[in-house]
């Protein structure tokens, strides 16, 4: 029996590996995302699991109603940007460094894992169900290697290509659903989940600021006088200070005067990427913070 399931060919079978010694990464290990988009998309046991188009809820005051990704707001603003009957797949992908060994110079790799917002979340929360698939394998760079975050955001775009050339005017790509369905599908990077590490280096932040917005660092809830605290970040300013070499500008928003590979992917901004996680940002951030102030 084992040997039947272990050849089951779920068209994501070892071979899917593909290799790049191209990074100062050793060797980037990666797989075709379409090809793990579309095994989510059509796998059978996702049949009455998934969710093809946004939805607005209210309850009876007439308040919105949030529970799954396609009441979102997102994946409702990001259709109203798109041709009429197309399909948003919004991508998620997760990453958390993570250390190997100790006895070979402290070796660590980041494993980046992704999965597809159309999967409900009581699927993507079981572990057996296999809704995340590793995509990508990141080793750590050899000791004294230089501009590792470039080369990480470099890593990272190897491995999520297909998600920036898409063509948001085009018709999209024909993919089979777990329904008998083809739809005209649009896989667009939606959502990066990690601890915190992970948002500094896709946001390009200097550490100990915040990846979505501009509150300056250090500063405690609620008394910024000099900035809105709700300030979000805009791409387009940073970009044209970096055209413009206006380094200064860029270390006051607490950015890394680096271009971010994730500005060229399609309707998607990168400070918007981190989504709310319950322990690192309310029980070990905002809730922390606010009782060390209030007992002050
Ligand atoms: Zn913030």
């Amino acid at each position: 029996m084992h040997k039947l399931l272990s050849e089951l060919n779920l068209g994501l079978s070892d071979d899917s590996w593909i290799e790049d010694d191209s990074h100062i990464f050793r060797t980037l290990h990666y797989r075709d995302i379409l090809q793990c988009i579309q095994f989510l998309l059509a796998h059978l046991p996702f049949q009455v699991h998934l969710d093809f188009e946004p939805v607005r809820l209210a309850d009876p005051e007439g308040h919105q109603i949030y529970t799954r990704m396609d009441s979102g707001d997102w994946w409702c603003d990001t259709q109203d940007q798109l041709p009429a009957g197309v399909m948003i797949v919004p991508v998620i992908c997760a990453s958390n460094k993570t250390h190997l060994t100790n006895f070979s110079g402290d070796q660590h790799a980041w494993p980046l894992y992704l999965t597809i917002g159309n999967i409900q979340k009581d699927i993507h929360r079981t572990l057996k169900r296999s809704a995340w698939i590793l995509v990508g394998l990141i080793q750590c760079p050899p000791k004294g290697a230089k501009n590792i975050d470039e080369a990480w955001h470099n890593a990272v775009d190897t491995v999520l290509p297909q998600l920036r050339h898409l063509d948001i005017t085009g018709p999209g790509l024909k993919c089979d659903c777990a329904d008998g369905f083809q739809r005209q599908c649009y896989p667009l990077l939606a959502a990066c989940v990690g601890d915190y590490p992970e948002p500094v280096m896709v946001a390009q932040v200097s550490y100990d600021s915040c990846p979505m917005c501009e509150i300056p660092k250090g500063a405690p809830i609620g008394h910024s006088t000099f900035r809105p605290l709700n300030n979000s970040r805009d791409q387009y300013i940073y970009s044209e200070l970096l055209e413009d070499n206006n380094i200064d500008a860029l270390h006051t928003v607490g950015l890394c005067p680096i271009h971010n590979q994730f500005w060229q992917y399609p309707i998607c901004n990168v400070y918007r990427l981190w989504q709310p996680d319950e322990l690192h940002q309310l029980l070990l951030g905002l809730v922390k913070d606010l009782v060390h102030w209030l007992i002050k």
